[in-house]
């Protein structure tokens, strides 16, 4: 099967299995990634808003446009990246999601990962930053490039705030566009660096996953 084969197949999995998943009811409540699944950048946000779940497309809505204006103001096109959520359904009154909620739909994003394989996640907000980095604070760390293992392949993660953080604050907006506009010259530097050993990374994988396994930390 092709990546994009296996992408549609995850998709319709996901879709039969919405009556049993929290948040959802029905399989048009699913919210699927989107973008290239060549993408080199896979973005992962926290869960659909009201214009998400009614397009059924992420990051559509006002904090969306802010996102999508960037990403392209820093260069990339929506189409080359790939964008998706750690859940896939819109919360109600869209609140935090429930660790029983990230857990639920945690397979479903390892195999969007598996499938598309980015050399960079760039998270954003809190609650994608967690998957790869559970101790650390956005507000300390955004912006910084982190080497983490991912099924014994190296894997880059650039926390960013969540863009509607981003609207509601100044500072958090000045930030969010400068980290933002770095990936051009993130992606240059990724690409320099020498291929891993798979040696150094054996036993490692989405579960196993941990800060000790964050080997290196980088200002850019
Ligand atoms: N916020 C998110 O985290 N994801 C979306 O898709 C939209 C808004």
């Amino acid at each position: 099967m092709s990546k994009a084969e296996e992408l549609v197949e995850l998709y319709r999995q996901l879709e039969l299995a919405a009556a049993h998943l929290p948040l959802a009811e029905k399989a048009t409540d699913i919210v699927p990634g989107e973008g290239s699944v060549d993408a080199e950048i896979m973005f992962i946000g926290e869960a659909p808003g009201y214009y998400e779940s009614v397009e059924r497309r992420p990051f559509v809505g006002k904090s969306g446009q802010l996102f999508r204006q960037t990403l392209r103001d820093s260069g990339y096109q929506e189409a080359e990246v790939f964008i998706s959520n750690i859940v896939k359904v819109r919360p109600p009154d869209n609140r935090d999601p429930l660790p029983a909620e990230i857990e639920a739909y945690k397979s479903y994003l390892n195999q969007e990962i598996d499938i598309i394989q980015p050399l960079l996640i760039a998270t954003l907000g809190r609650f994608s930053m967690a998957k790869f980095l559970p101790k650390a604070k956005v507000s300390q760390v955004h912006g910084r490039v982190h080497k983490v293992f991912w099924n014994q392949r190296p894997l880059f993660v650039l926390p960013l705030y969540h863009p509607a953080a981003a609207l509601r604050a100044t500072q958090m907006k000045e930030a969010f566009v400068s980290d933002l506009m770095k990936l051009p010259k993130i992606m240059a530097w990724i690409k320099n660096q020498p291929l891993v050993s798979s040696e150094t990374t054996a036993h490692t994988g989405p579960d196993k996953l941990n800060l000790a396994q964050v080997i290196a930390e980088l200002l850019l």
